[in-house]
């Protein structure tokens, strides 16, 4: 089936269209991958191959041990994350990597994305930071792995983001929304201080929103 990966190699390679649109990524850096329903095995993006010119050809089709089983490039120097968060997490369906700017630009400031928006507040309410260990290393696989319990994104220090999610949209909003608080809280810091939503209305929130 090389190649052909239907529905979700299609969906894959717009996630990377849209984040490289979007700044998210560049065309060197960044990943993400899929869950292959009922199945031990993963759909991920490849390594060396431009992320905003992704095809269905490019995808790599490889098991949670690291054996690739179909694909014409190597798997993204980054699978051991994905792997062990699959490991780790059954309920995760997809995982997205990216280099988000002002995300990662306020980590390394030490400065923290509090619940200065609803949307921040319900979706991320605890914002993990994950110390910086090389990229592509079983080592940084690890470091994920053992803080993704209960959360729906991690920065990674010096790095970038991970988010995962019940299906690519779910881990691409979790991106997108941690990436709109930072730069929003960015902006408040500029302009004189970010002030966060009052822990009551944060309570109010989740009664709201919460299913
Ligand atoms: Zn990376």
């Amino acid at each position: 089936m090389s190649g052909n990966y239907g529905e979700e190699g299609a969906k894959l390679a717009w996630c990377m269209k849209s984040l490289h649109a979007r700044g998210l990524i560049t065309g060197s850096g960044g990943n993400a991958s899929i869950r292959l329903d009922g199945r031990d095995e993963i759909l991920i993006t490849p390594s060396g191959v431009y992320k905003a010119e992704l095809e269905h050809a490019d995808l790599v089709r490889m098991r949670l041990d690291g054996k690739v089983l179909d694909g014409r490039w190597k798997p993204s120097s980054e699978w051991r994350m994905h792997t062990e968060i699959y490991k780790k997490r059954g309920d995760v369906k997809a995982v997205v990597h990216t280099h988000s700017p002002y995300t990662t630009g306020l980590s390394i400031a030490g400065r923290q994305i509090g619940p200065i928006t609803p949307e921040v507040a319900l979706m991320l309410p605890e914002i993990g930071v994950v110390e910086y260990a090389c990229p592509g290393t079983e080592e940084l696989g690890k470091l994920v792995s053992g803080r993704i319990t209960g959360k729906r994104a991690l920065i990674l220090q010096n790095h970038g983001v991970v988010s995962v999610g019940r299906d690519l949209l779910e881990a691409m909003t979790a991106i997108e929304v941690l990436e709109e608080g930072a730069i929003t809280t960015f902006i408040a810091n500029l302009m004189g201080g970010a002030k966060v939503i009052p822990e009551e209305e944060i309570e109010l929130i989740k009664r709201v929103y919460k299913r």
